[in-house]
């Protein structure tokens, strides 16, 4: 369809990781913000691909930049 109409169900939700009220922007359902979402595919990554050394390290910190984000925008992470 060439035209986008706003989605009826695209309403506000307190994110499932961090708490923060978000939109569901991506349309997924996986009631993330757009930063939990980031990074809970990048730790997904991690397992899957079973990183290690240098390539673990890189997406240790990308996870944390993220969540830094996500509490930035007042998500909260226990
Ligand atoms: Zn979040």
């Amino acid at each position: 369809m060439a035209e986008r109409h706003f989605r009826k169900n695209s309403t506000t939700f307190n994110c499932r990781s961090c708490g923060r009220l978000t939109r569901d922007i991506a349309g997924t359902n996986q009631q993330l913000c757009p930063q939990c979402d980031a990074w809970t595919m990048i730790e997904n990554s991690i397992l899957d691909e079973d990183l290690a050394g240098p390539d673990l390290a890189e997406a240790e910190a990308r996870i944390a930049k993220l969540k830094a984000e996500a509490v930035a925008k007042g998500g909260r992470f226990n």
